[in-house]
């Protein structure tokens, strides 16, 4: 196996690193991951995601996780209501969304990030994640890298794969490319399900998107009953400082809402009111559909890292996923002569993958941020209803 003896460092630990170390350590391998957060309870995790058959299930079932995943997953979060700015329902499959189950194509079960992320820390061997490693750069070494860490420890690794995300900080070890910005932000908020009676009486453990007037809200309830949810609209990329608002005070983001969301309904009003968390402004990125890079023999790039990938067609974690899943497959597969080899077939075919489902994310992007947001997403919605 090409990487018998060798040392592998994962940098990052969301859902791409640490699938891909378990994936490795099921062949054996011997990776650590060095992940930034002081501890696994540093921070808040967001909203549910869903995982999709061919990609986060694929990995799911190869990590021998399954099982673990049936038993936190939160059946029936995928239900969706799509209503207008008045809170008008639309569309809303939750008394005929079909039962469906694992192995069906279209069963996309709904698992949150904090859950996700615990279940894989927890299938790996003690000691695998180092907390408090802030990457900060490395240099060249023997075969490999040597690291430094924001704490001042600095380790070596024949192996680096970077994992830490939109900005990482490995990325231009390979490439000069640099992410696009979509021109669209995602004001990220959290509330207590008490704190919005009426929004928890309407989502009743699911989904819904709001569509009007270019923005939307888009929300999503937690295993917690927590509404995890996004403001989204078209903004310049400075908004965040050249806005004038501060985050953290409720009485201001309720102001903005309702100046910049005036046609809303007050029924939105609550998630501002009594928002537990400072605001988070998310401006999304993407990379442009034709970047690549020189392979090297002892560095790589998987999910975010490699391919920013937009929040709009929910990839980004399953295309996370898939990379892990592919590359330790590539990499254990004994397909190839050398590491550098096997890292570039993996490369090859993620960039076009990745190109793919960066397309379709921005062009659902713009859908739902169009004049005729509510009309279009209906149409999408039924459209892909009776397609499928
Ligand atoms: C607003 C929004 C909503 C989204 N909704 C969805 C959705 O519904 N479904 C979906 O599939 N995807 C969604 N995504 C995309 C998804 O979050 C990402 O594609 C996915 O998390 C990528 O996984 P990753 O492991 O590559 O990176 P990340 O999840 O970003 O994890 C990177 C890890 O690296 C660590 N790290 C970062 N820098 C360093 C460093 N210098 N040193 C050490 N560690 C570091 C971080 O702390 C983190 O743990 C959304 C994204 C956004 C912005």
């Amino acid at each position: 196996m090409l990487i018998e003896n060798k040392s592998i460092a994962i940098v990052g630990g969301g859902p791409a690193g640490l699938t891909l170390a378990r994936l490795l350590q099921l062949k054996g391998a011997n990776v650590k991951v060095y992940e930034r957060d002081f501890n696994k309870n540093a921070r808040v995790q967001g909203s549910p995601l869903d995982m999709h058959e061919d990609s986060g299930l694929a990995a799911i079932r190869k990590a021998e996780l399954l099982e673990e995943f049936k038993k936190t997953f939160r059946p029936g979060a995928d239900r969706t209501l799509i209503v207008n700015e008045r809170a008008e329902i639309f569309f809303s499959d939750h008394e005929t969304k079909p039962e469906e189950d694992f192995g069906e194509d279209h069963f996309r079960p709904e698992i949150d990030r904090g859950p996700l992320r615990n279940m894989l820390l927890e299938s790996l061997h003690p000691e695998t994640v180092v907390w408090d490693s802030h990457f900060l750069t490395m240099e060249r070494q023997n075969e490999g890298w040597l690291m430094h860490f924001k704490n001042g420890t600095s380790e070596y690794a024949d192996l680096v794969i970077a994992g830490d995300g939109a900005n990482s900080k490995i990325r231009p070890y390979l490439t000069d490319i640099k992410p696009v910005y979509s021109g669209i932000i995602m004001l990220e908020g959290n509330v207590s399900k008490e704190s919005a009676p009426q929004i928890d009486a309407m989502i009743k453990g699911g989904k819904i998107m709001a569509f009007g007037n270019t923005k939307n809200i888009l929300l999503g309830q937690k295993g917690n009953g927590d509404l995890g949810f996004y403001a989204s609209f078209k903004a310049d990329e400075n908004w965040p400082s050249d806005c004038g608002l501060d985050f953290s005070d409720n009485t201001q983001l309720l102001k903005w809402f309702k100046t910049e969301y005036s046609e809303w309904s007050p029924v939105w009003d609550e998630l501002f009111e009594n928002v537990a968390t400072p605001f988070v402004p998310r401006l999304i990125y993407s990379m442009p559909s034709d970047h690549s890079w020189e392979t090297q023999p002892n560095l790589t790039l998987i999910g975010d890292a490699a391919h920013v990938m937009p929040p709009f067609a929910g990839e980004g974690a399953n295309m996370a996923m898939l990379d892990a899943l592919e590359l330790s497959e590539y990499l254990t597969n004994n397909h190839y002569n050398s590491l550098q080899e096997a890292i570039s077939a993996y490369e090859n075919n993620m960039l076009k993958r990745a190109a793919i489902a960066t397309h379709e994310s921005l062009e659902n992007g713009e859908r739902m941020h169009s004049e005729k947001s509510l009309a279009t997403m209906l149409d999408f919605f039924n459209g892909h209803l009776t397609s499928s």
